[in-house]
């Protein structure tokens, strides 16, 4: 894709004004302010009315701009060497004179840190003087954005400005992960848990509920297209529309599929662009054919079963 400098300035412009712009990442589309002024991140918990106690993941170019406001160790490094930029996000200590608003991180003292590859992000975080708050720009609770048509669909013009970045490629939220002390994973995402443990040499714990540790009570429903979703259906019932890993020989108008063959890669990229387009088609609810629990079909899984809490 070919980068827009024009645009990228627009952002820019807006952003130093503490305004919000949705900005492309390889991930989702997010829902970006200055990381350093409460002003501009009280407005994106307003737009996305997202409960104050879910603290925001912060965007940076690269990890010396971060010592200024975190700390961090050797396994940090050691991933960040290898995965960074890319769909990872780290739990870090923040440092006694970190400029980070305390809108970000709802007082608490550590902070949620990620390196987007987006090639339209980094030329436009190189252009800033702060770091970018910036969670997924969907409402809160529903499903995350992939392209710059969902965020309008969701926002009208609550959002002053959407950043033009093509499809996400990789489509899933980051995988989150507390390496302050022992690795622990918090959410499952788009970077496998095995490629960090091949990285580490050393087993990383998945905390059983990882969303509820930093927001009690809030992630009942998350990822949800406000339809009901049936995971490892096996009939369809009337009105239902059939979503499977892989295409059908059968292909009816209420079939969809999220890969040509089977590759969890294209699903994920695929999986909430085609539960938008189930939700737009007009079906009452979503009968899901098993998916494979191996590699990032776990967190397709875990999406989806979130989704389904509906
Ligand atoms: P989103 O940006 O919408 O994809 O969601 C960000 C996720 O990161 C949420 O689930 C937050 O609860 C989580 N998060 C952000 N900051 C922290 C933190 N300091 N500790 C633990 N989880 C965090
Ligand atoms: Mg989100």
């Amino acid at each position: 894709m070919k980068i827009n400098l024009a645009n990228i300035k627009k952002a820019q412009k807006l952003l130093n004004k503490n305004e919000c712009v949705a900005i492309p990442t390889e991930t989702v589309y997010g829902l970006a302010g200055n990381a350093y002024s409460d002003k501009a991140c009280k407005k994106i918990y307003k737009i996305k009315k997202r409960p104050k106690n879910n603290p925001l993941i912060v965007h940076y170019l690269n990890n010396q701009i971060l010592k200024k406001d975190c700390s961090f160790n050797n396994d940090f490094l050691k991933l960040y060497k290898v995965f960074c930029p890319g769909p990872i996000t780290f739990i870090l200590d923040l440092k006694k004179n970190s400029k980070i608003s305390k809108i970000v991180t709802n007082k608490k003292n550590t902070l949620a840190v990620r390196f987007p590859k987006h090639r339209v992000a980094r030329n436009l975080l190189k252009k800033l003087d702060f770091p970018l708050a910036a969670p997924s720009a969907n409402p809160s609770s529903k499903v995350s954005a992939v392209s710059s048509d969902d965020v309008r669909d969701d926002f009208g013009n609550k959002v002053k400005y959407v950043l033009e970045g093509g499809k996400s490629s990789v489509g899933l939220e980051s995988t989150i992960i507390d390496i302050r002390n022992k690795p622990k994973i918090l959410r499952l995402g788009g970077l496998e848990i095995s490629a960090i443990e091949r990285t580490l040499k050393k087993k990383v714990t998945i905390s059983n509920n990882p969303l509820k540790v930093s927001s009690p009570g809030q992630f009942n429903l998350h990822y949800s297209p406000g339809i009901p979703i049936r995971l490892n259906a096996k009939k369809i019932n009337k009105n239902e529309a059939y979503l499977s890993l892989e295409k059908m020989r059968q292909n009816k108008t209420n079939f969809y599929f999220l890969s040509n063959n089977g590759n969890l890669r294209e699903a994920a990229k695929n999986l909430y662009s085609t539960l938008r387009k189930i939700k737009k088609d007009k079906y009452k609810s979503i009968a899901v054919r098993k998916i494979p629990n191996k590699g990032l079909g776990k967190t397709i899984n875990d999406r989806l079963k979130r989704a389904s809490k509906f």
